[in-house]
């Protein structure tokens, strides 16, 4: 376990092991626990807002992620040497790999996070694919590891086409090839071995029937190490561009009660299955045609979308993780779990969405957010942040909650045109031309519609404005 039951006090220093937007958000959460925070930052962000803000910060090598985030040794010797007796590895770079873990474990530091064995077991789609359908979690019509393009061929032709070819180790949407034409298959299933070789160190790929009309719909959970289990409602993140998520709202629009049960039930059903602890997301796609739900994969560590859930549960998601790494029960049972209201989460990142969302880092010059109830920015940056170049261009996440769907559209519209962002260009604009679109506000977004529908329809107005202009 890497969770060692301890007392409550016995976190009193966290080494904040990521940067950005969550590292500030953890240090939040630490406040709130009287725990103190020590940021590790790298060369390019050592002026960050989470240097400043935390305690203490200890310089962990240069700006590329590979020479400072995602050293193990670096981020271990940095808490030991600040006197932490506890990491949190937020999102993303270390957050589910395993060894780290155990190296955690064996430098006697607590990691704010479930079990190396529990990682192992989610973080490799085939083995999780093969949990869910142990755990009677239905999952999407699939494969097991494909050996050769042989074998991708004949699975294409039991399920018929089209196919989705899926790196094991896979994630934030990379590694996956949609197979049209069995003329193809060759070419895609060689693509997606060795894309899945070069962004992730092993070759391994499974193929799924490919769902025409999805939508991705998630359950958040979270679990103590006194066997407490809870779910806490969905979120969905239909609107995603390249399988990567853009928009995410809770409670889904396209959920009712009893679905909604049925799927916090398989959630928890599977998180027990490798005595899960701390927060989890449990991944579905729905087949709109079908109306079927079935399971992608479960994510063992904090999303980036996790406070939405947080305004319609009124929960602290990331102090819950810190607690349940305490030893500490979960502060609250299923039945104290109400949804509240409606709430949306858009991705502000530091990219043109006119020029195929390049990503613009540079310095931010203007920066004027707004602020009012059921306003919350999560955010790293003000006037005059430096984005460096070398990470992910999340720069903002603008999240409102307000009684319904319709009214939390309003705001958030509210919310992005009060938003002033000068130096580099932003995906601003581009959620405001979201959420203005008839197909957003009557919930008819499927995970192809940016790219297929919205993209094509706002460049051409774009296009128009400009020749007005
Ligand atoms: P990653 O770990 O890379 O995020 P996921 O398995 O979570 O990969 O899938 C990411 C997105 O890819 C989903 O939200 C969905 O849009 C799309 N996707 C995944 N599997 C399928 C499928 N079988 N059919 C259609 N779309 C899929």
């Amino acid at each position: 376990m890497s969770a060692v039951p301890v007392a409550t006090n016995d976190i009193r220093r966290l080494l904040v092991a990521n940067r950005g937007e969550i590292a500030v958000r953890i240090i939040k959460a630490c406040r709130s626990l009287g725990i103190e925070a020590i940021a590790a930052v790298s060369e390019a962000d050592h002026e960050s807002a989470a240097a400043r803000m935390a305690d203490g910060a200890v310089l962990i090598g240069p700006g590329p992620a590979a020479q400072s985030y995602l050293c193990p040794e670096k981020l271990i010797a940095a808490a030991l040497d600040t006197g932490c007796d506890a990491i949190h590895p937020g999102y993303g770079f270390l957050s589910e790999r395993a060894h780290f873990v155990r190296a955690c474990m064996a430098a006697n530091l607590v990691f704010v996070g479930p079990s190396p064995e529990a990682i192992e077991a989610m973080g490799e789609k085939i083995t999780a694919v093969q949990l869910a359908e142990k755990a009677r979690v239905p999952r999407v019509p699939g494969s097991a590891a494909l050996e050769s393009a042989g074998a991708a061929k004949e699975f294409a032709q039991k399920v018929g086409l089209p196919i989705l070819i899926k790196a094991s180790a896979g994630g934030g949407g990379r590694g996956m090839r949609v197979v049209h034409d069995l003329a193809q298959i060759e070419a895609s299933f060689n693509a997606a071995t060795s894309e899945a070789q070069s962004a992730f160190g092993d070759s391994a790929v499974y193929a799924e029937k490919y769902i025409k009309r999805a939508r991705h719909i998630e359950i958040q959970i979270m679990a103590d190490a006194h066997g407490n289990f809870v779910h806490l409602g969905e979120r969905e993140c239909s609107t995603q561009r390249r399988y990567q998520k853009l928009i995410e709202e809770a409670p889904s629009p396209s959920l009712n009660e009893e679905t909604r049960l049925k799927l916090g039930t398989y959630a928890l059903e599977l998180a027990r299955s490798v005595s899960y602890q701390g927060a989890g997301t449990v991944e579905f796609i729905m087949d709109e045609e079908a109306g079927e739900f079935y399971f992608l994969e479960m994510n063992t560590r904090i999303q980036v979308e996790h406070p939405i859930t947080e305004m319609i549960t009124g929960l602290d998601l990331v102090a819950e993780q810190i607690r349940v790494a305490c030893g500490l029960p979960l502060s609250f049972t299923q039945e104290d779990v109400a949804l509240k209201g409606h709430a949306i989460e858009c991705r502000i990142n530091a990219e043109n969405p006119l020029k195929g969302f390049i990503p613009s880092p540079g310095t931010i010059s203007v920066w004027e957010q707004p602020e009012f109830d059921g306003l919350r920015i999560d955010t790293h940056c003000s006037a005059g942040s430096r984005i460096p170049p070398f990470y992910d261009s999340l720069i903002a996440k603008v999240i409102v909650h307000d009684v319904n769907r319709e009214r939390a559209i309003e705001k958030m519209l509210r919310a992005l045109s009060e938003l002033k962002i000068q130096g580099p260009a932003t995906t601003t604009d581009f959620h405001r031309g979201v959420l203005s679109h008839d197909d957003f506000r009557a919930a008819r977004v499927t995970t192809r519609w940016v790219e297929e529908t919205f993209i094509p329809q706002w460049h051409a107005s774009e296009k128009e404005r400009d020749a007005i202009q």
